[in-house]
C-alpha cells in the first residue's frame, strides 16, 4: 500500500509559538507557515490594527489558534505580558520568534542619537526582553526554541545602517550567549540572517538600489517572506533539536 506523505506538513503540530511583528511581512509569513504546520500562535503587533485583524482572519483556515496582543517590543512590560498571555492561552510556550524590527537609515554623520537608540531599542533590546520573558516558562518545561531574526547587515555591515547593523550584530552575540546559557535546559537558540527580502521594509528602496542589490545575489532574485519562514519553521521543528547557537543565512548567496 502506498502511503502519501507530504513533506513538511504538521511538523509543528501541537506546538505553541509567540511571534513578534507577526502580522506583516516576514513575521506574517512565519505565522502562516507555523499555522499551516499545526502550531497555535500568539502574534504581537505594535500599530497596524488592519493588518492584525486581517492576518488573524486569514490564518483561521488552518484550524489552529491565532491570538493577538498589541504592544511595543521596546517596552519590557510587553514581553512579560505576551509570555504570560501565551502561557495562559496555550498552557506552554514552545517557540519564540523575535522578528519585530525597524530601520532608520542615515549616514553616520547625519544620524541622531535618537535614530540610533530607537533602532537598538526595538531590534536588540526588544529581542532581549522577549527572551527574558519566555525563558522561565521554557526552563520549567525543559524545552524551547528561540529564533532571532538578524540580518546580513549584522554580518557584513551596510553603509547608512550603523544603527541597524549594530542591532543585528548584537542579536547574533545575544543568540550565542543565550544558546550557551540555556542549552542544558533543553532550549535551542538560533538566528536567521535574511538578505534582501521583498516586504514593506525594502519597498522604500529606489529601483536603482533594488537593482544593485539583486545584482550581488547569487540566485539572481530578491527573497520572499516565505523563504525566511521556511528556515524559521525548520529551526522550530523537532528535526532541528541538535542545532543551537547557529546563524542561518537566508540570502540567496548574497553574503558569499
Ligand atoms: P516589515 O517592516 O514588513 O514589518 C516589521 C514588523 O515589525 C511589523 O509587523 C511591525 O509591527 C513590527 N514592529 C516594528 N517595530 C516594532 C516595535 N517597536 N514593537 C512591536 N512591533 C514592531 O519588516 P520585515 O518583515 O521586512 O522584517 C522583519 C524582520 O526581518 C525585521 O527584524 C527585519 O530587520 C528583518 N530583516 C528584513 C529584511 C528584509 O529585506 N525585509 C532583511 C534582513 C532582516 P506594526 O506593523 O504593528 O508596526
Amino acid at each position: 500500500m502506498a502511503i502519501c506523505f507530504e513533506r513538511g506538513d504538521n511538523m509543528l503540530k501541537g506546538k505553541s509559538a509567540v511571534i513578534t511583528g507577526g502580522v506583516r511581512g516576514i513575521g506574517r509569513a512565519v505565522a502562516e507557515e507555523f499555522c499551516r504546520q499545526g502550531a497555535d500562535v500568539l502574534l504581537c503587533y505594535r500599530s497596524n490594527e488592519d493588518a492584525a485583524i486581517k492576518t488573524a482572519e486569514d490564518l483561521k483556515k488552518y484550524g489552529t489558534r491565532v491570538e493577538l496582543i498589541k504592544g511595543d517590543v521596546a517596552d519590557p512590560s510587553h514581553g512579560e505580558a505576551a509570555a504570560k498571555m501565551a502561557a495562559e492561552l496555550f498552557g506552554k510556550i514552545d517557540i519564540l520568534v523575535n522578528n519585530a524590527g525597524i530601520t532608520k537609515d542615515k549616514l553616520v554623520m547625519k544620524m541622531s542619537a535618537s535614530d540610533f537608540d530607537e533602532v537598538i531599542q526595538a531590534n536588540l533590546s526588544g529581542s532581549f526582553y522577549f527572551i527574558r520573558a519566555v525563558a522561565p516558562f521554557m526552563i520549567k518545561q525543559r524545552s524551547g526554541r528561540i529564533i532571532n531574526i538578524s540580518s546580513i547587515s549584522g554580518i557584513r555591515g551596510n553603509a547608512g545602517q550603523v544603527n541597524y547593523s549594530a542591532s543585528k550584530a548584537g542579536i547574533i552575540g545575544m543568540t550565542l550567549s543565550a544558546a550557551k546559557e540555556l542549552g542544558k535546559r533543553g532550549i535551542t537558540v538560533n538566528a536567521v540572517a535574511p538578505g534582501f527580502i521583498e516586504t514593506d521594509m525594502t519597498d522604500i528602496l529606489t529601483d536603482n538600489q533594488k537593482k544593485s542589490m539583486s545584482e550581488v545575489i547569487s540566485l539572481g532574485r530578491a527573497g520572499k517572506p516565505s523563504d525566511v519562514a521556511n528556515a524559521v519553521a525548520f529551526l522550530a521543528a523537532d528535526q532541528a533539536s541538535y542545532i543551537t547557537g547557529q546563524v542561518l543565512g537566508v540570502d540567496g548567496g548574497m553574503a558569499i
